[in-house]
């Protein structure tokens, strides 16, 4: 079988947390431990984080590191995968200027993921156009390596469907006949709890901006105190009472995150979370219980993780430099992919011999 090209990437608003754990990086350590992929790049979109922290650049390049060392605490292997710095790519720029062409205003305002945040963003009327259009300068990120797959969480959908209208109006435009941009398939995560973790307030989406996350490098400390405050069901006032489990996010983690053998070693008396489940919904289970459980299962999650952290917290050059590396082989891919496209538009007027022969022919 044909070996694939995956990419994907995180906003340096912050460090990362259980969300981008359950969804795009798991899937990227999944690609990284198989055969699929001949190639991986995992992006830290810096850029794209300027579009709405413009007024604070020292946040995003202060998280650049935050997110460089929780791809590598996660098991993220740099000689599989290439990490790569955004705004260390001028090639993405000139690629995202030629893409501003084919999209409409209209279509822009359309995209629901960016309703959505505008929303939450309250820019009222004076939008940046940078943040409007950040999602052609995201398609340029995964053209640009020539993606076939995209592992991310459901909110990135409507950012892949619209790299691939950009792919098919761009190929159809300029290609003559050829693919000169390849288009890409998005690859979300099979768990359906995973597709979009809410966020500790059970409301939205775990999500940097909104300051409802477990970090994925947080102390115990920190996360018993966020898992204990948690929201969960307003309907269970009383032990005995029956309770719900769908909606209730302390459950929405248990089934992200907790296995048979997390049942086994910290909470035997059920032998998996359907069993829990169905005992909750009856009643006569108290929400502190299923909060110490989940606490032990996250605490299990991420002590790996943490104990990696803490040895690359002390070799921060050795951070920068697999960082240096992948965005290297990033600028040789990005480079000849642009240059693609400049050929297919007609915009390769120096050292161009079939030009000037048909010019001087026209002069003739
Ligand atoms: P910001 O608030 O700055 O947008 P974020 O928390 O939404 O940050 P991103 O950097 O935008 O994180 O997202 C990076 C990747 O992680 C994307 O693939 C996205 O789908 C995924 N992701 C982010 N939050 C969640 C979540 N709560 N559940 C599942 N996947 C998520
Ligand atoms: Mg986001």
């Amino acid at each position: 079988m044909q070996k694939l090209i995956a990419m994907n990437g995180m906003r340096p608003t912050g460090p990362l947390h259980l969300g981008h754990y359950t969804s795009a990086l798991k899937l990227t350590l999944g690609l990284q431990n198989s055969s699929t992929c001949k190639e991986i790049y995992l992006m830290i979109a810096d850029d794209q984080a300027l579009t709405d922290n413009y007024g604070n650049p020292a946040k995003v390049s202060d998280n650049v590191l935050e997110v460089a060392l929780d791809y590598l605490s996660c098991g993220i292997d740099p000689n599989k995968v290439s990490l790569v710095l955004q705004s260390q790519i001028p090639a993405l720029k000139e690629m995202a200027f030629y893409f501003l062409d084919l999209v409409s205003l209209s279509r822009l305002e359309r995209n629901p993921t960016v309703k959505a945040e505008l929303k939450q963003k309250e820019f009222r009327n004076n939008i940046p156009v940078g943040f409007l259009s950040y999602p052609i300068s995201q398609a340029a990120d995964i053209i640009a390596f020539n993606s076939d797959i995209v592992p991310v969480g459901e909110d990135q959908a409507p950012m892949v469907e619209q790299t691939n209208e950009i792919v098919h109006k761009f190929n159809y435009l300029y290609g003559n006949g050829k693919e000169v941009i390849h288009p890409c398939k998005i690859m979300l995560p099979s768990k359906k709890e995973s597709l979009r973790l809410p966020g500790l307030d059970g409301k939205s989406k775990m999500s940097k901006s909104l300051n409802n996350c477990i970090y994925l490098k947080d102390s115990p400390d920190v996360i018993k105190t966020k898992i204990m405050s948690m929201y969960t069901d307003p309907l269970h006032l009383k032990v005995e009472d029956p309770g719900h489990t769908k909606n209730n996010p302390v459950f929405i983690y248990l089934e992200a995150f907790a296995s048979d053998s997390h049942f086994k070693k910290y909470y035997p008396e059920f032998n998996s979370l359907k069993e829990l489940k169905k005992a909750y919904e009856k009643g006569g289970i108290g929400d502190v219980k299923i909060k110490r459980f989940l606490l032990d299962v996250i605490l299990e999650t991420l002590s790996p993780i943490q104990e990696k952290r803490k040895e690359l917290e002390k070799n921060i050059p050795y951070v920068y430099k697999v960082l240096e590396e992948g965005t290297k082989k990033a600028n040789k891919v990005a480079n000849t992919t642009l240059k693609r496209i400049k050929e297919a538009i007609g915009l390769e007027y120096f050292n161009n011999s079939s030009l000037i022969e048909y010019q001087i022919k026209k002069y003739q």
